[in-house]
């Protein structure tokens, strides 16, 4: 373990008042105290440690990877054009003309599969929002009718 890594075993002091138990972290994003085996280590922070659980940083990263799946494809199409036939290699050329229908296969076995993982991954962030709207509606007085509406409609407008 390194010096800035060490750091992380103090206890740290959260908004000039709050003392963590030696040995763990707040999580930035779930906001939970988590023992520090719950963290990534990391050397481009001074505590040692990531800000996010490894779970939020997993699921973080994940959304990351979907949120940018349109301008991911657009970048490899864009690359896939630009490169040039005569640059290809003979060995290439001769591969694709050998491999051409087990190739294209694999292409569309793989495009099936990332949508699948696409859909799989959709469907829980689906359910998560029920969830969350499920907890909103118990949470709502009647008085707070008027508010539970509008948060729905701005949740919509939101996607
Ligand atoms: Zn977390």
């Amino acid at each position: 373990m390194n010096e800035t890594a060490k750091e992380g075993l103090k206890p740290s002091v959260i908004e000039g008042r709050e003392l963590l138990p030696p040995g763990s972290k707040h999580c930035r994003f779930c906001f939970q105290t988590k023992p520090l085996k719950h963290f990534k280590t990391t050397n481009q922070i001074k505590s040692g440690y990531t800000s996010a659980c490894r779970k939020c940083y997993l699921s973080r990263q994940k959304q990351y990877y979907y949120d940018n799946r349109e301008k991911r494809l657009a970048y490899q199409t864009k690359y896939n054009r630009s490169l040039d036939p005569k640059v290809v290699s003979a060995y290439g050329r001769a591969y694709y003309k050998n491999n051409k229908a087990a190739m294209l296969e694999t292409e569309r076995r793989n495009r099936l599969k990332s949508m699948r993982e696409e859909i799989n991954y959709l469907k829980i962030r689906v359910h998560d929002q029920k969830k969350e709207i499920w907890s909103l509606e118990k949470s709502c007085k009647e008085k707070d009718i008027i508010l539970f509406r509008l948060s729905l409609q701005e949740a919509l407008r939101e996607r």
